[in-house]
């Protein structure tokens, strides 16, 4: 097991669903875990943004959700007025699953933007959604965002084999969370990741440890994981996650 929770990394977590946002802000700061807090409107970037300010270890993301854009597609231009305000952008990507279909066409035209923007201003980080969409998503990577223009996480990936080969070759890195480890076909695509561009999230509170929604903190749950998946210590996968952010910040 590992104990100290400072230093480990939840790179896409919903700090603003939980019923207190800023307590769960404090928790996250109070662990010392570095924790990407995505956004799923525009209109939820000001207070995110206000509140991890003051923190060391939160940092807020300009986000649209793929599942909202159907709701929430007019609010691209809150995101384009508070685009300039972080480095961060996410929950942003692209949902095919049946509930979502409807409006992949406007899915797309955001995504889009999303990405041609990111590419113009040359150095964001953008937190990907990729249900059932794998394929478009990288198409859309491939030709909105060149590689040297901004850098890419795909969070809770469950793409295919080639899929995830050719996010790799396009430099994507990937976020991890415990519930991925659910189910053979997922567990062989995470051995098949390089471990230098993996990083551990959460996905809270959308995902639960011991039936209660998971907190940046239980990150941990992820890491044992990965470690006990390529054989390692934990505390060797602490450090190799650490290398990662780094190098994705830098
Ligand atoms: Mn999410």
């Amino acid at each position: 097991m590992y104990d100290s929770l400072a230093g480990l990394v939840d790179f896409h977590c919903h700090l603003d669903l939980y019923p207190d946002h800023g307590a769960a802000v404090e928790e996250a700061e109070a662990a010392g875990v570095f924790t990407l807090a995505v956004t799923t409107t525009p209109k939820a970037w000001q207070r995110n943004n206000e509140l991890a300010k003051k923190t060391k270890y939160v940092r807020a993301a300009l986000g649209l959700h793929p599942q909202l854009v159907s709701q929430r597609a007019s609010e691209l231009d809150i995101w384009d007025l508070h685009f300039d305000e972080t480095r961060y952008i996410g929950e942003v990507g692209l949902d095919a699953g049946p509930r979502f279909y409807k409006s992949l066409d406007l899915q797309k035209h955001v995504f889009k933007h999303v990405l041609q923007r990111s590419a113009k201003a040359g150095n964001k980080i953008i937190s990907v959604h990729s249900v059932r969409s794998a394929k478009a998503v990288l198409d859309h990577i491939e030709a909105y965002l060149p590689v040297t223009q901004g850098k890419v996480v795909l969070h809770w990936f469950t793409g295919t084999l080639a899929e995830a080969r050719r996010a790799v070759e396009m430099g994507c890195y990937f976020s991890v969370n415990a519930t991925m480890f659910d189910g053979d076909k997922s567990q062989k695509l995470l051995s098949t990741l390089p471990l230098n561009c993996i990083l551990t999230e959460t996905d809270g509170p959308f995902t639960t440890i011991n039936e209660q929604p998971a907190k940046p903190e239980n990150v941990v749950v992820a890491l044992n994981k990965l470690a006990n998946l390529h054989g390692l210590q934990s505390i060797e996968m602490a450090a190799k996650i650490k290398t990662n952010l780094r190098n994705l910040l830098e």
